[in-house]
């Protein structure tokens, strides 16, 4: 369910027009609606009402500031997995009660920041980040709480790299392992509180079957490891319910919560959730310009204003992404690979779609770019990062300015100021004259400098 619908005016955001904010914002573009990410949050907070838990939104999927404000008014909390994610959580005024970390190389630098922000949990993915967390507990004098991430070895059944939960994936600690971990943590570390157990099987999950399974797993664990004097709290479930892209059908909210409330009765536990693609996933679309169609042969190309390094998706995992007009015409329909700038094949947002013969100039609008569009672009081609727009009601904000090309090259130089080796005179000389030789720094120069 989202709030992006037609009227006579073409494709609206909520109350505005799309083709509006792409006159004044410009090309390309994420816009967001917040009364969908909104709605997203409700349904799944609703869903779970009848028990004790906590939803922590997964700041990869969007993290933009206005994102995770939206949602931590709605009393969201959030999953993070660098300590970049909690500088952002941070500044958009989250409860850092209410974060959790995960992620397989969190280093001693971001274990202490968030240790200092005191987070709810640490999610534990290998028996040397116990050690590690419990080290900088120690120099900090204090006590960190965690959960281990054990890897359930079930199949997730989605794209390959999205999968978590296999034992072959880098992800986790296996049940067995956790076990004697735990049990090691209990007695030999004393800066670590065991608070809870945490399992992340995947993304764009499309039945409720593999979390069930997982659950079942995780379930039995927990019953020992309380038998061996555990505490465990909180149950983290992960996140990874899927979206509807193209013809996929996940599970609902409610029929999730069904089944893992019937699933989790009686185990005395606060249920954690990390979502991060069902809440932003359809929320937003990238708003792309046509800039030239050409054939060559049977194909067709119509080359777009938005490459793989606004959308890598379709690149990166050939994620299917309805491609719509935002002002259709009715026109015969043709096939078409729909191409962004980039010098790479492999750079397209759709192959052999289906599309309304389009003009240059001409808006398209690719749709659920919410999750995972932003976050993953880069500057590759040396192409400025697109604009952010927020959708609320009638109006709308920028939020995050469109990258200029002097934003492209901050922190850079062209010119070197390497110190000159004293065998070199004449550089010797020169680098003098300059002000600057630094005593005692020889760093090797190339002689070609001097040239
Ligand atoms: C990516 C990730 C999530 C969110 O996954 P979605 O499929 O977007 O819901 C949750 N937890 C962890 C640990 C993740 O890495």
């Amino acid at each position: 369910m989202d709030f992006f619908d037609y009227n006579k005016s073409g494709l609206m955001a909520e109350g505005v027009s799309v083709a509006r904010i792409a006159k004044e914002v410009g090309t390309p573009l994420y816009i967001y609606s917040q009364k969908t990410l909104q709605r997203h949050f409700s349904a799944f907070a609703t869903a779970f009402e009848s028990v004790p838990h906590l939803i922590c939104y997964s700041v990869k999927a969007n993290s933009n500031l206005a994102v995770l404000r939206t949602f931590s008014d709605q009393g969201s909390g959030f999953d993070i997995v660098s300590g970049g994610e909690l500088y952002r959580a941070i500044k958009a005024g989250a409860d850092a009660t209410k974060i959790v970390f995960s992620g397989v190389g969190k280093t001693d630098e971001e274990i202490e920041f968030a240790i200092k922000k005191k987070i709810l949990m640490f999610n534990v993915e290998s028996p040397q980040e116990l050690r590690a967390i419990n080290r900088v507990a120690k120099r900090l004098g204090t006590v960190a709480p965690f959960s281990i991430r054990v890897n359930p070895d079930v199949d997730p059944k989605t794209h390959a790299y999205i999968s978590t939960g296999l034992k072959e994936n880098k992800f986790g600690i296996s049940v067995k392992d956790a076990v004697a971990e735990y049990a090691y943590a209990l007695k030999s570390l004393k800066n670590l509180k065991a608070v809870g157990i945490d399992c992340h099987i995947g993304s764009q999950l499309t039945t409720v079957a593999p979390f069930i399974a997982a659950l079942e797993k995780v379930k039995k664990l927990i019953v020992k490891l309380r038998k061996a004097g555990t505490e465990i709290k909180y149950l983290d479930m992960g996140g990874g319910i899927g979206i509807t892209y193209d013809t996929e059908e996940p599970p609902l909210p409610s029929t999730y919560a069904e089944e893992v409330i019937k699933s989790t009765a009686g185990l005395d536990v606060t249920l954690v959730f990390e979502p991060g693609r069902v809440m932003a996933g359809n929320a937003g679309i990238l708003v792309t310009k046509v800039i030239y169609t050409k054939e060559s042969g049977k194909k067709r190309f119509v080359v777009v204003d938005a490459g793989m390094n606004d959308l890598t998706r379709p690149s990166l995992y050939g994620s299917f992404h309805a491609i719509k007009p935002v002002r259709p015409k009715g026109r015969a329909e043709v096939k078409a690979d729909i191409v962004g700038p980039i010098c790479e094949s492999g750079d397209f947002l759709a192959k052999d779609r289906k599309i309304e013969e389009v003009e240059p100039g001409e808006l398209l609008a690719v749709m659920s770019a919410g999750a995972y569009g932003y976050t993953m672009a880069s500057n590759y081609n040396s192409r400025p990062r697109p604009a952010e727009v927020m959708v609320v009601g009638k109006e709308f904000e920028v939020i995050r300015k469109r990258e200029t090309v002097a934003d492209l090259i901050r922190g850079e130089h062209a010119k070197l100021e390497l110190n000159t080796p004293a065998s070199n005179k004449k550089g010797a000389k020169r680098g003098a004259r300059k002000g600057l030789k630094k005593r005692g720094a020889k760093k090797y120069r190339p002689q070609s400098e001097d040239k």
